[in-house]
């Protein structure tokens, strides 16, 4: 059997592994070229990590990663600190890109062709065709994993509009050496910041926030970082990477998992908000059952994949009515603060 995934994404990436592993033959199209970049809070939690593992990719723990416990928040005079049972790391995507990618070339199963980007593509009764230089090629399935803005979602009208504010996030990086072994979240109204220790000599900041609570212009990075005095105070800006970074927003999801012999995974199925740092750990679990059960699919393989995103859309929805009421967070933070166990335990329900 002959399979195509679209995107070379950290779950294109992924899915291509597990589509290997089954024993079938993957041609993956990537538009860019290989390390991919990206906006991401960068950390990766500890479910993605095992999911890394047992792909046999690992990372060291210098100047390519960065573990951490746990998750403080911070909002005014107020804090809170959680443990995760298990470490979590911060990665830059690029060394993430590289890392999987380094693996896939090891697999003489899987074809890669980068720089390809794939517009033009039908859904036949007993094959996906995709168009390729002029060319058509038929597969036997095809995995969409071209990101937030997929093209194969709206060319096989899978578009859904999402109701409620939409987000927008960016990123910036500092060559500085991280001050904490937690990832740091600062609330400021309608705005969080994340802290994320991606080396021993790096930390990144990400910014998420309401699209209608900030206007996107020149001034915009001007205007996140005068929203964080507190965060401002550690910050290097003279060792800042220059790389500021926007995007958003995150406005469409997919409507369903499978259009004919296409499936849609990670951001191309859904990405609701970085606010639960579950992105990348999320595509992965939804790839690897979608890999092992695309040809016999049936109602149980479908449930145990929304499950997933039952979950992470709950605790979206959770983190995001915080984010948006500053008394009903101060209330949470305050209450939780009594019960260190209690938050403990909500963590690790974000990381099923
Ligand atoms: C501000 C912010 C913070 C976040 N923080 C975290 C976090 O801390 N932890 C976490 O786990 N997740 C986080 N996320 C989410 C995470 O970044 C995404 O869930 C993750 O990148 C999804 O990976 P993907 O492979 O599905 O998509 P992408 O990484 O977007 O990859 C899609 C790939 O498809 C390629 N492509 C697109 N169109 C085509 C085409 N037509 N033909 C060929 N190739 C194509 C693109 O070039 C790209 O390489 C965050 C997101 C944001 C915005």
């Amino acid at each position: 059997m002959k399979v195509a995934v679209i995107g070379g994404g950290p779950v294109g990436l992924v899915t291509a592994l597990y589509l290997e592993k089954q024993g079938y033959s993957v041609d993956l199209y990537e538009k860019g070229k290989w390390p991919r970049d990206k906006t991401c809070g960068q950390g990766l939690m500890p479910s993605g990590i095992k999911i890394l593992k047992k792909l046999g990719i690992n990372f060291k723990t210098d100047l390519e990663s960065r573990p951490f416990n746990g998750i403080s928040y911070h909002d005014g005079p107020l804090s809170l600190m959680g443990s995760l049972p298990k470490k979590g790391f911060g990665i830059e995507r690029k060394i993430l890109s590289q890392k999987i990618i380094d693996k896939i070339r090891e697999k003489s199963n899987i074809n890669l062709y980068p720089n390809t980007t794939i517009t033009e593509t039908s859904n036949n009764y007993d094959m996906f065709r995709i168009k390729v230089d002029g060319e058509h090629r038929n597969y036997d399935y095809a995995f969409a994993c071209d990101g937030l803005n997929s093209t194969l979602r709206k060319t096989h009208h899978n578009r859904l509009v999402r109701k409620g504010p939409w987000r927008m996030g960016a990123r910036e990086h500092f060559l500085q050496a991280p001050w904490s072994d937690k990832v740091e979240v600062y609330w400021s109204e309608k705005v969080e910041a994340y802290v994320t220790p991606v080396s021993n000599t790096k930390v990144e900041i990400a910014f998420l926030w309401f699209e209608e609570a900030l206007p996107c212009g020149d001034s915009l990075r001007d205007t996140l970082w005068k929203s964080f005095p507190e965060l401002k105070e550690k910050i290097h800006f003279n060792k800042s990477q220059g790389d500021f970074r926007g995007y958003g927003p995150f406005s469409t999801r997919s409507k369903d998992i499978k259009v004919g012999r296409l499936f849609f995974l990670g951001d191309a199925y859904c990405f609701l908000d970085g606010i639960t740092g579950e992105g990348l750990s999320l595509g992965f679990k939804g790839a690897q059952i979608v890999a092992n059960n695309f040809s016999k699919w049936n109602w149980f393989s479908e449930l145990r994949f929304k499950l997933h995103y039952w979950h992470y859309s709950f605790m979206v929805t959770l983190a995001l009515t915080l984010s948006h009421h500053t008394r009903l967070r101060r209330f949470f933070f305050k209450m939780f603060k009594k019960v260190p166990r209690g938050f403990d335990f909500l963590l690790s329900l974000n990381d099923l």
